[in-house]
Parts: C-alpha cells; sequence; structure tokens
C-alpha cells in the first residue's frame, strides 16, 4: 500500500469507525455464537500473497464483528466502563505512525517528556499532594503510564519489597536475602480486587487479606491489631494494599486511618483507585482520598472512566528512587549521556519497550478540558442516581450497598438462585449485559 492508497484507505476505516460507533445500538451487545465459532469461517492457512484491503473489510464485518462483545454499546452494564472517544481513537493513532519504543529518554524525548508533564497535570487534577509530582526539579516524586492497574499494584509491591529487604539487611547482614523474604507479609482487604492476591503469588510474598467494615471499607483498627499480631510472630509487615473503589460495590478503603498504622510500621501503603481515582478529578467528589498524604504509590485507570482507550493506568510514586531501585538493570546498549538530568521510564515498570500513551491522554485533556471531564463523571453519577432511584421505587427489587459514582449494586428480593435465574436471561437476550457481584451472602 502507497501513502496515497493509505489516505483513501484510511478515509474508509475512519468512516467505517465512525459507523460503527454511530450505529452501534443496533447491535446485539454480546455475540450469538459459540465457543471455536471463527475456526471454520477462516481459512487453515495465512495467505501466501497479500489480500485486497476490501475483501479484508468485508470479513470484518461478517465474520469478527458476530463474534465482538460490543464494550462501547449503551446497553453494556458489566463490568466497569471502557474509555473511549475520538480524540483519545485520534491520538492513539497518531502514536501508532510514529510508532517510536520510548523505554529512555534518548529512544525518543518527545515521548517520555510528554509523560511526565501528563502525568503532572492528571497528579493536579485529582489534587494529589505535590510531592506525587515530578517537577518542581528538586521532587523525588513522579508518575508514569502502565499498562494495567495489576501491573501498577504489582510493581508498587516488588518496590516495598525490594526497600524493606534492603533495610533489613542494613540492621541483619548476616541474614540471607530468602531468609528475609520468608517473613515479609503484605495486607489487602477482602474487597480488593484479584490482582493483589495474583502480585503477592508472584513476588512469592504472604498476603494477609483482612475483613473490612459492614460498608465494605477496611478500617485501621482491624489492620493495626494483625499487624501487631504478626509482628508478635516473627513476621515482618511491608505492603499494605488499599482499594478506593473496589471492583463488587466501589466502596473505600479508610486511608485516613490507615495511613497512620503504616506510617507507625514503616510500611508501603498503595492506593488502587483503579475506577474510583478518576472522579477525583471533581473537588466533591475527594472526600475519600483523605489521608492520600500518607501514600507511598497511587494508581488509576483513565482507560475505565476518563474517555481514554485501554491500556491507560496511571500510577505515582511519591519517591521515584524507591520504585527504581527496584528495577534497574543498565545494560550498556541502554545508557546515554543524558541519563542523570532526563527520566529513563523502562526503570518504572516490567517492560522495556514502552508505546507513546501519553498523546492519547495529551489529546483527551486538551479536546475537553479538565470541565468537560468532570461534567463526564458528574453525569454519570446523575444516572447512577436516577437509576437506583427507580429501583429503590420497585418493591420486586433491593439496592444492595451505598450507591457510589456509577455503580448500582441491586437484586431482586429473593433467593440467590432466582437473581442468577434473571441475570442470566438477561445477558442470554443479547440486549443488555451485565454482571454479577458477591456482597456477604447474597
Ligand atoms: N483494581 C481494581 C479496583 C479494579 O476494579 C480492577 C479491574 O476492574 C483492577 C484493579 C484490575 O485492572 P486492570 O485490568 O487494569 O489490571
Amino acid at each position: 500500500m502507497n501513502s496515497e492508497e493509505f489516505r483513501q484507505r484510511g478515509r474508509e476505516m475512519v468512516d467505517y469507525i465512525a459507523g460503527y460507533l454511530d450505529n452501534i445500538s443496533d447491535r446485539r451487545v454480546t455475540p450469538n455464537i459459540e465457543p471455536g465459532y471463527l475456526r471454520p469461517l477462516l481459512p487453515e492457512d495465512p495467505p501466501l500473497e497479500g489480500e485486497s484491503f476490501n475483501d479484508i473489510m468485508a470479513d470484518v464485518e461478517s465474520k469478527i464483528m458476530p463474534g465482538v462483545t460490543h464494550w462501547q454499546h449503551p446497553r453494556f452494564h458489566a463490568y466497569f466502563p471502557s474509555g473511549n472517544s475520538y480524540p483519545s481513537i485520534l491520538g492513539d493513532m497518531l502514536s501508532d505512525a510514529i510508532g517510536c519504543i520510548g523505554f529512555s529518554w534518548a529512544a525518543s524525548p518527545a515521548c517520555t517528556e510528554l509523560e511526565t508533564i501528563v502525568l503532572d497535570w492528571l497528579g493536579k487534577m485529582v489534587g494529589l499532594p505535590e510531592a506525587f509530582l515530578a517537577f518542581p526539579e528538586t521532587s523525588k516524586g513522579g508518575g508514569v503510564i502502565q499498562g494495567s492497574a495489576s501491573e501498577c499494584v504489582f510493581v508498587s509491591l516488588l518496590a516495598a519489597r525490594a526497600h524493606k529487604i534492603r533495610e533489613l539487611k542494613i540492621s541483619h547482614p548476616e541474614e540471607d536475602e530468602g531468609a528475609l523474604l520468608s517473613k515479609l507479609i503484605a495486607y489487602c482487604s477482602k474487597e480488593a480486587h484479584s490482582c493483589v492476591e495474583k502480585a503477592a503469588m508472584m513476588a512469592f510474598t504472604k498476603l494477609r487479606i483482612l475483613e473490612p467494615d459492614e460498608n465494605h471499607s477496611l478500617r485501621g483498627d482491624v489492620l493495626a491489631e494483625q499487624m501487631a499480631q504478626d509482628k508478635e510472630m516473627g513476621l515482618i509487615p511491608f505492603y499494605v494494599e488499599t482499594t478506593l473503589g473496589t471492583t463488587s460495590c466501589c466502596s473505600f478503603d479508610n486511608i485516613k486511618e490507615i495511613g497512620p498504622v503504616c506510617e507507625k510500621y514503616d510500611v508501603w501503603l498503595h492506593c488502587d483507585a483503579a475506577y474510583g481515582g478518576n472522579s477525583f478529578i471533581c473537588p466533591e467528589l475527594r472526600g475519600p482520598m483523605a489521608g492520600i498524604e500518607y501514600a507511598s504509590s497511587f494508581n488509576f485507570n483513565p482507560n475505565k472512566f476518563m474517555l481514554t482507550n485501554f491500556d491507560c493506568s496511571l500510577m505515582w510514586v511519591r519517591d521515584r528512587f524507591r520504585l527504581t531501585q527496584a528495577l534497574v538493570v543498565d545494560p550498556l546498549y541502554l545508557q546515554h549521556s543524558y541519563s542523570e538530568q532526563s527520566i529513563d521510564y523502562r526503570h518504572w515498570g516490567i517492560p522495556l519497550s514502552r508505546r507513546f500513551r501519553a498523546l492519547k491522554l495529551w489529546f483527551v485533556i486538551r479536546c475537553y478540558g479538565v470541565q468537560g471531564l468532570q461534567k463526564y463523571v458528574r453525569e454519570h453519577c446523575r444516572l447512577a442516581k436516577l437509576f437506583e432511584s427507580l429501583v429503590l421505587k420497585d418493591d420486586r427489587f433491593e439496592v444492595c450497598s451505598p450507591v457510589h459514582l456509577g455503580l448500582v449494586c441491586f437484586r431482586l428480593n429473593g433467593s440467590n438462585s432466582v437473581n442468577q435465574k434473571l441475570l442470566s436471561s438477561i445477558n442470554a437476550s443479547g440486549r443488555l449485559h451485565m454482571v454479577p457481584a458477591s456482597l456477604g451472602d447474597k
């Protein structure tokens, strides 16, 4: 394809995308197919010679789309929203065209510098303390784009683990790292996302899963009591994961109470606000951030609730040197002469190669402005409250937990099995898509 042909196909693709999104509500939300549906529809072997673009696009509509779950559909109510918008799509198109691999400042300076600047913008937008921002230059903090909230949690746990072991080696130089590792223990609430369990498993550290209160919020006294017991048993607390906007019911752990406990025991406090953190761009929704000054790290996903496509998970740390200490390896072929004056994001996460993801965020923030994004979040909250009021008016249903942000947990009054039946028939209809949550015994 030459550039003239690309221009023509590009126009057709943009028309197809705009048409897809304009008319998405005419489609079923979920596909009506069985596993393995695609194999008989496609050739067993790849084509030896290039095919026409028209043929490929015809197959998109006739073979691929019937197997797509339409996350942008207005009647898709499962999981959390999957952010998207035209500015984000266009920003990502440009990033694809530039096609740089921005692992270090030298590998593509604008890729690194825009990421740092946009993360500072967003840090200010959600009201993070200044210590988390990369500027002024004397600051030790800073933000980075990771691939997912799971990665943010894992990376923060690795940093906390490395930091604690380094500290322990100073006071116990004779102890082997493996022996110290076997004593480390992390904490989270029963309502934390499963990625915390996965992170602890991958890092070979113990994890204590704690009971939240009746509002599904982890409280400081529960943590303090457990940590004291664990210390008595010879274990070493090193990491606490809190959630601001839990997956099942959007509850918020009480970081104002938990923070001082972490400070007392010199433990890394991470706040996972994958969904809820987006709402903090509205000052009136920042109540759950009280205590954020105690956090060592914080993450949220604009790809959930801020009109930005996956992948875009933002993570800030108060002390970037504590993060990078756990992750730096520096082979000669990746070194450059500006490393003292610049950020090399390859030291902030697991992958070496990184896409130019800051572009789409920059497009989104500039096209909507802070006020446009606030309006979007407030509209989600308004709709959730409206839906809650409709459910409350109908005595066949109950609302199961306080409604926070855009999430309403509701059920039929009656047994769990009748609720499962209702959910299955809703999903089988293809007209709506929803997922279950389990709260207490319901
Ligand atoms: N943390 C919370 C609170 C979540 O709700 C989710 C997903 O819904 C995750 C983490 C995992 O997010 P990711 O898919 O970005 O790893």
